[in-house]
């Protein structure tokens, strides 16, 4: 029987490209919030589901929701997970310092979201309390929702 040779091959595939894609009125409203810095969510008329980012259909019901609602800036950090690497143009490249990115369920919404933690991967806990940080200047980017911090 013929030794197979455990030979592993290594292609890096730098990837750079742009995409332009129409947001759609939902996530538009939700960006147009946040030149005010203020986070909307779209609210079931039926099973009152709060979902952030708004959509617009409710998961459960999938009837058209047509509610917008502000939530609050404070929420609860469900899960998390620490960071060493970055990706980018399809680079993997070992990160500065280790980060925090987390899922963060702001009060009165129904789902999570993902964002970026401003917390030390040692002091970082499930279930602690955080909040919204913004941008000094915002502009309607995902971007200005900078990260969360400790409440
Ligand atoms: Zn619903």
């Amino acid at each position: 029987m013929e030794e197979i040779k455990d030979t592993f091959l290594h292609p890096v595939v730098p990837l750079d490209f742009q995409n332009n894609y129409r947001v759609g009125a939902y996530l538009q409203r939700y960006l147009d919030g946040f030149r005010e810095k203020k986070i909307l969510g779209a609210k079931c008329s039926q099973c009152g589901r709060v979902v952030v980012p708004p959509r617009k259909y409710c998961g459960a019901c999938n009837l058209v929701m047509e509610e917008f609602v502000e939530l609050p800036q404070e929420g609860t950090l469900e899960n998390f997970t620490v960071g060493h690497v970055t990706l980018e143009k399809g680079q993997l490249n070992r990160a500065d310092a280790p980060y925090v990115i987390g899922m963060v369920r702001l009060e009165g919404a129904s789902n999570s979201l993902l964002a970026k933690l401003d917390v030390a991967p040692a002091d970082v806990k499930t279930g602690m309390k955080v909040k919204a940080v913004w941008k000094d200047q915002v502009e309607g980017e995902y971007t200005d929702l900078d990260c969360f911090q400790p409440a």
